[in-house]
């Protein structure tokens, strides 16, 4: 790790840097994981490096739709894991819920690398006094050749039988537009975290958490472990995706206040 003062005034984004550069070199994070993070930062700028409120709008909705969701699934890829390994655990831990390794680049080893770091985190968690009561603990499947998506044709395409395929709700962070337009092609509500209002993902998603995935993780595990009111059902019958992703563009653009 790099030396960074405390006290430097974006400490929190070169911490990130360090720990994505930490998961590269520990074989979790893919070398071009590194470019979509540099281009995630510069959207994180924009949106003054905190959670706004089209994002706490989006955590609402996405807490309500996966809590409803009858088979959700937490798809996990290289960057995702380096940098919230614990909170994806503890979203898997509130939604009772499993996740799934699903990477682009496979170099040799990644995805059970990816697996053998989530389940350490998993351990972790499960013995920390902070967590305890929480007795639900996530799996962590593999892809297979068993099943597999339509209309993808990278390495993305291989997934679980029990886990992304069957599921009716993904929740995806960092999500590659290609695979996003899969799913969904293949009638599954996706929802995703994403830092750029404009990438293919943000536009196709059902829901799209404009936020560092660092930020809106441990958000929606609260929004889940407090959600309650089955009339939340409602809010997903009139959440308009494309309006909060017209939020996030008014604030960057310096023309609203991002409600
Ligand atoms: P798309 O394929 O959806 O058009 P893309 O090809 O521009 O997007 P990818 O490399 O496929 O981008 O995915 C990376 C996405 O993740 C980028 O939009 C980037 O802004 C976003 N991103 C990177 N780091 C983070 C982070 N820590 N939190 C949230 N989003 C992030
Ligand atoms: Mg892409």
């Amino acid at each position: 790790m790099s030396d960074v003062p405390k006290t430097h005034p974006r400490y929190l984004s070169l911490t990130l840097r360090d720990t994505i550069v930490a998961g590269v070199e520990q074989g979790i994070t893919s070398i071009h994981g590194l470019i979509a993070h540099g281009r995630g930062e510069a959207f994180d700028y924009l949106i003054g490096e905190a959670t706004q409120p089209f994002a706490t709008e989006a955590i609402r909705a996405a807490a309500a739709m996966l809590r409803l969701a009858e088979h959700p699934i937490i798809s996990v890829n290289g960057n995702v894991a380096a940098l919230a390994p614990e909170a994806l655990i503890e979203l898997g831990q509130v939604l009772n819920a499993p996740l799934e390794v699903n990477i682009f680049h496979t170099e040799t080893g990644r995805e059970q690398r990816i697996r053998e770091h989530l389940l350490k985190h998993k351990a972790r968690l499960l013995t920390s006094p902070a967590k305890e009561g929480v007795e639900n603990s996530p799996d962590v499947l593999m892809p297979t050749t068993e099943a597999q998506l339509s209309y993808i044709d990278s390495n993305r395409k291989f997934v679980h039988p029990d886990g992304i395929f069957k599921a009716d709700v993904v929740f995806v962070p960092l999500e590659d537009g290609d695979r996003c337009e899969a799913l969904r092609k293949m009638g599954k509500s996706v929802v995703t975290v994403d830092l750029n209002p404009m990438s293919r993902t943000a536009k196709q998603a059902s829901i799209t958490i404009v936020d560092n995935v660092v930020r809106a993780l441990p958000l929606l595990c609260e929004e889940i472990r407090n959600f309650s009111d089955p009339a939340e059902q409602d809010t997903l019958k009139t959440y308009s995706n494309e309006a909060v992703l017209q939020k996030a563009l008014r604030y960057i653009s310096g023309s609203g206040n991002g409600d």
